[in-house]
């Protein structure tokens, strides 16, 4: 019975294995939320530690985490089932920790107060697309929160604090499409899930207003790419 979900998810359709995505059967082309980051230099992961097959394989650990956990937020979510994703101990562990932060979000957040949770939202807006991790929101109350699901052991704020921007920009062009108005963005938190790293945080003031200037360069170079 997920209303909103089925409205925000009209038309657009992202393949899982290629990430590519389809609004009304038709690809688009159109840079994602991850890629815009990297337009920023200081903002770009280095995988240079990658060139060794240690380095490598540590890479190709922390690659897997991140689609496990993810996976297992999207089952929770969507289905309310916990299965486990693979042999690897640590994940059981971060798995546990995980589904007990989500559990706590849908107390917090209930249904019966007109909450509706939304895991992996897929959005095509005019200039860039982007999944969003988590999307609480009730139509009742008129209001949103949206959250991101980290599984990396580096907490890089400013960089996070980006990303949601620019995620929440592709929110708002989607509410117009489906012709949603009125809406007010409670806050951004993240989940930071990794052994070494477990919490949950909201992004402060000024980290949001040091990702919103970072946004408007990121739109400068968008644009100035296209001349
Ligand atoms: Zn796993």
């Amino acid at each position: 019975m997920k209303k909103v979900k089925k409205i925000l998810e009209r038309n657009i359709l992202i393949e899982e294995l290629t990430h590519k995505y389809y609004l009304d059967g038709i690809e688009v082309n159109k840079p994602s939320v991850s890629k815009l980051i990297d337009l920023l230099p200081h903002h770009v992961f280095d995988t240079s530690f990658a060139e060794t097959p240690e380095g490598q394989q540590i890479l190709d650990l922390a690659i897997a985490r991140g689609k496990h956990l993810h996976k297992i937020a999207e089952n929770f979510i969507n289905e309310k089932v916990t299965k486990n994703c693979c042999e690897i101990k640590s994940h059981f562990e971060m798995k546990e920790w995980l589904l007990w932060v989500l559990n706590k979000i849908s107390n917090d957040y209930p249904e019966s107060e007109g909450w509706e949770i939304i895991s992996e939202l897929s959005m095509i807006g005019k200039e860039y697309v982007g999944t969003l991790d988590l999307l609480l929101i009730n139509t009742k109350l008129k209001k949103y929160v949206i959250g991101d699901i980290k599984t990396t052991k580096l907490l890089a704020k400013n960089k996070e604090a980006l990303q949601v921007v620019l995620y929440n920009d592709l929110l708002k062009e989607r509410f117009k499409q489906v012709k949603f108005s009125g809406f007010e963005l409670q806050s951004f938190f993240v989940i930071n899930c990794n052994l070494i790293n477990k919490q949950i945080y909201l992004i402060d003031e000024e980290t949001l207003l040091k990702a919103n200037t970072e946004k408007e360069e990121i739109l400068a170079i968008l644009k100035s790419l296209k001349i």
